[in-house]
């Protein structure tokens, strides 16, 4: 299959997400301030740190494999709401890319798509409730375009990131319906959530590992 992606992107996947929200540890601690308790940035630092702890001690035969390794990381290191959020996001996406050795774009598309399920399925935020929800549901929505455009799985990718980026910037003039920053009611309006941020971030790493 050309282009599918196997365990060796999964893992780059798994390192370039580390190095991004060690990157911008502080600016999303900082979104997370303005709308929520500023603990953002680092429960992610300390959830990827732990994830890529555990991939140098034992690397996974496949990228489902992989996946599994960052949900039950994610969910038994980080305290907050995105844990087990982001967690059972990886929890589905490894569930749907199964025992395959590499995905090619179809697989890709079902492994967003199940992954953003997954979130929906645990926090029950619809688009526009101003979470992460924000960021994944574009996602999919333009990976399923890029595969059905004929794109490769670095293109289904590149498509994700770019629409999560988009959707990340589009919470800021909404109010928040669910998490911490509901709260806050009109307060919310003009600041970005952090959690779509930060998925964002996770998307453009994927994408990034797939140009290798
Ligand atoms: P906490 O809110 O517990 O401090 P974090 O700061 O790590 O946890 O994560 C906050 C992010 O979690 C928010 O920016 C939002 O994107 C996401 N979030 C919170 N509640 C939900 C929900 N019900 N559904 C989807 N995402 C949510
Ligand atoms: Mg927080």
């Amino acid at each position: 299959m050309s282009g599918a992606l196997g365990v060796d992107w999964a893992v780059d996947w798994v390192r370039r997400s580390a190095a991004a929200v060690g990157e911008h540890r502080a600016e999303l601690s900082g979104l997370d301030r303005e709308i929520g308790d500023g603990d953002h940035g680092e429960n992610l630092v300390r959830g990827f740190q732990a994830v890529v702890a555990k991939l140098d001690d034992e690397t996974p035969a496949t990228p489902g494999g992989v996946l599994k390794v960052v949900a039950t990381t994610l969910i038994s290191t980080v305290g907050g709401a995105s844990g087990p959020l982001l967690g059972t996001a990886y929890l589905k996406g490894a569930q749907a890319a199964g025992d395959s050795e590499s995905l090619d774009a179809a697989a890709l598309v079902a492994v967003l798509t199940a992954a953003r399920d997954g979130v929906v399925l645990r926090g029950k935020a619809e688009a526009g409730d101003k979470t992460m929800v924000d960021a994944w549901t574009p996602a999919v929505e333009a990976a399923a375009a890029a595969q059905a455009d004929g794109g490769d799985a670095a293109a289904v990718l590149a498509a994700a990131a770019g629409a999560a980026e988009q959707g990340a910037a589009a919470t800021e003039p909404l109010v928040a319906r669910k998490g911490r920053a509901s709260y806050l009611g009109e307060r919310a309006v003009g600041h970005r959530d952090p959690g779509a941020q930060s998925s964002a971030y996770q998307l453009r790493a994927a994408a990034d590992a797939a140009r290798g």
